[in-house]
């Protein structure tokens, strides 16, 4: 009796199992794993399908198979392109086959001779017959045919635990925690949204029967994280709704109407339901909170200027905050034009005016004046300078923030923060498809402008290789003659050993004096001082630059209708999004712009740029980006708001995003803060998971 195993709780210390000593410990307090019960949310990354396991004698070329072999031999080897291949012969009891990983040499230092290899891939012809593995897991010397005939967990390795191990672990002990878990979904949840108890999901997961099991169990702890950011964004929505503390504005129609009548062109449909939608909420008792989102020049500015000023009519100030000083300039000059039939005079606030006007702006921005008269209070175009100066506001009712990616979420709140709480309107120029929208941008209302301004002309975009180059400058040379402007855009600012990319500030030395040494040549990039770039930028606007040589940093939405080249090298290292932006530079002005990607990319890189070359349209480039590259990229760390998954992806999760935001609105309808006796294991373990939900729900 006394060699009885211990009874296995679910905050048992994960050192207490058997196999698991201080190191391994250590390492799974790395996973976030401290507990018996952490171990059963350690989800598998992937799965492996071996219950379709080919004899290596039987595989033919041209299909796809699953093998199981030793490394017999293995080795690496250069080719002439100068690409190394990682080979290794795999062998199993009915004979032999060759694996290669092409540009992979550090894998030799991951697979041993005598290693068993589950690997599964396209059989080619290639001196032989050749395995490409798409996907791998090394399991070890000493498998003794664990894998066969099932399907492989793979769980995500560690320093000190190796995916083979955590399995092992997991494995031993799932039958004794399985029986632990206890549901914490109220029934008519689960039973609507078609999804598998949480017990049997787990179980699914860690050691599936089939593929589409596995696929099942993920998709119930898929659909509990979206359940859980629906709620939370769904109750700060209806706190904000029930606080009603927000102006309540009148639709006065004068500044507006005014605008409307002067404005030289007509509003596109989009820009009339968005502003619809704004007036709307602007003109409630309760306080904006709204995105309006919509690819570059789909014209959101003026849709935040007309909103601007329905503030104005109603005698309060309005702010625009937008990401840098060049920005700011473009925006004020614009608004001011367009606002000098009105009587309107814009002010601006940046970091870089002299004190003395600086403090002069604060100094009216501060001044209690109710607007009487043909006094209209203030409209201010500024930097963060205008949360940063400590900047009063006497009487603010509206902001707005541009590129609102570009701020922390602690400045937008900054400014949120300042006046009256003033109705907030946040733009984004990354577009992303309504159903995303509503699962990151759960706790705003969202508007869309899925219309850009007639008359642009669509810009020619191409992608060239390598041995392009020089025609592809001299074209843009050409464009220079003409009197254009060009960009020429570059991955990286300094060249570096362990990366093989031209870099901005090689090829600005190697442009200015080769193919433009007659041309006048800048370079800018994120190390240049941010003065010294406003100052490039100013240039370049004027037309004293013609080619500006940078790395995304003009990424912003800065206007130069010169311009009508960009030229991008080693496009494969950018996001899809991302050369959208840049390419929004050109195709500004009335001339024909061109967009050229040069590089020699492999096939892969080659079919994700074509997608971009073929299109403009930034909603479908946003989407192709999520799909191949997933949320990290287009939500970079900067978009803090942003809630992050562990298992769902909201993209590829759409329909059941849809079922959990519909299934977080049922649940609050009947139960808003979530009292009901029914739900009080889904609130505990939502206040364990969620920070925001303590004071969301006073839960704890
Ligand atoms: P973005 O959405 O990228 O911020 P902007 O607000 O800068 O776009 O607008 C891009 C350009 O389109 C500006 O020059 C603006 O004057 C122009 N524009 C905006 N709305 C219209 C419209 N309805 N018709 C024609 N031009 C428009
Ligand atoms: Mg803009």
């Amino acid at each position: 009796m006394a060699t009885a195993t211990p009874r296995i709780a679910l905050d048992t210390p994960v050192t207490f199992l058997k196999g698991v000593g201080p190191r391994r410990a250590a390492a799974f307090a790395k996973l976030n794993v401290k507990t018996a019960g952490d171990l059963l949310w350690l989800i598998p990354h992937r799965y492996e399908d071996a219950s379709t396991v080919s004899r290596i004698a039987t595989l033919r070329t041209g299909a796809d198979a699953t093998v199981i072999g030793r490394v017999i031999s293995k080795g690496v080897l250069p080719t002439r392109k100068g690409l190394r291949i990682f080979q290794a012969v795999l062998q199993d009891e009915s004979g032999m086959i060759e694996a290669a990983w092409p540009g992979q040499p550090f894998l030799d230092r991951a697979i041993e001779k005598g290693d068993v290899l589950l690997a599964s891939g396209p059989v080619r012809f290639y001196h032989g017959r050749q395995l490409a593995p798409r996907e791998w897991v090394n399991l070890g010397p000493d498998d003794e045919g664990t894998a066969h005939g099932r399907v492989l967990a793979v769980y995500p390795a560690t320093e000190g635990l190796s995916f083979k191990v955590i399995r092992g672990i997991v494995d031993a002990h799932l039958d004794q925690l399985l029986p632990q878990v206890k549901e914490y979904f109220p029934g008519r949840i689960i039973e609507r949204a078609g999804v598998a108890g949480i017990a049997d999901a787990l179980r699914m997961v860690h050691r599936p029967q089939s593929m589409a099991e596995a696929m099942a169990g993920r998709d119930r702890l898929a659909f509990e994280e979206l359940f859980f950011v629906h709620l939370l964004h769904q109750r700060v929505k209806s706190l904000a709704r029930e606080a009603r503390r927000g102006i309540r504005f009148e639709n006065r129609r004068n500044l507006t109407t005014r605008l409307r009548e002067s404005l030289p062109y007509v509003l596109t449909n989009a820009q009339v339901r968005a502003l619809r939608e704004i007036v709307d909420d602007m003109c409630s008792d309760r306080r904006m909170h709204r995105l309006l989102q919509g690819d570059v020049g789909s014209g959101k500015t003026i849709v935040a200027l007309f909103a601007a000023l329905l503030a104005l009519e109603n005698g309060y100030q309005a702010a625009l905050m937008v990401p840098t000083e060049l920005l700011a300039e473009q925006h004020h000059r614009t608004m001011t034009a367009l606002l000098e039939p009105l009587g309107v005079t814009p002010l601006l606030l940046t970091g870089s005016l002299p004190a003395r006007q600086r403090k002069a702006v604060a100094r009216r921005l501060a001044q209690a004046e109710p607007g009487l008269g043909d006094e209209w209070p203030e409209l201010v175009v500024g930097t963060h300078a205008l949360v940063q100066e400590a900047t009063a506001f006497a009487r603010l009712g509206f902001v707005a923030i541009d590129e609102q990616h570009r701020f922390g979420v602690e400045q937008r709140k900054a400014l949120a923060a300042k006046g009256e709480l003033p109705d907030v309107l946040l733009m984004s120029a990354t577009p992303i498809p309504r159903s995303l929208a509503l699962t990151v941008y759960g706790d705003l209302d969202v508007s869309i402008l899925d219309e850009r301004p007639p008359g642009r002309r669509p810009i020619t975009t191409t992608l060239r290789t390598n041995s392009a180059r020089e025609r592809v400058l001299q074209f843009v040379d050409r464009e220079v003659a003409k009197g254009r402007q060009a960009y020429v855009v570059y991955p990286v600012i300094e060249e570096s050993e362990k990366l093989d990319l031209k870099a901005a500030t090689t090829m600005y030395d190697e442009l200015r004096a080769g193919p433009f040494a007659h041309r006048r040549v800048a370079l800018l990039h994120g190390r240049v001082p941010a003065d010294e770039r406003d100052d490039i930028m100013r240039r370049f606007r004027d037309g004293a630059i013609d080619v500006l040589v940078a790395t995304t940093v003009i990424e912003v939405g800065i206007d130069v209708p010169n311009a009508t080249v960009m030229v991008i090298e080693h496009p494969e290292r950018f996001g899809l999004s991302q050369l959208h932006q840049l390419r929004g530079r050109v195709g500004r002005g009335g001339e024909q712009s061109y967009c050229i990607l040069i590089g020699d990319v492999g096939p892969d890189s080659r079919a994700r740029l074509q997608v971009f070359v073929d299109t403009e349209d930034g909603f479908k480039i946003a989407e192709a980006d999520l799909r191949i590259r997933g949320m990290g990229d287009l939500f970079g760390e900067r978009q803090s708001g942003v809630p992050t998954f562990r298992v769902a992806d909201p993209m590829r999760d759409a329909a059941l995003s849809d079922r959990a935001r519909a299934a977080a609105g049922d649940l609050l309808a009947v139960d808003p803060d979530l009292r009901a006796r029914d739900d009080a294991p889904l609130r505990r373990v939502l206040g364990e998971r969620y920070a925001r939900a303590v004071e969301l729900f006073h839960v704890g």
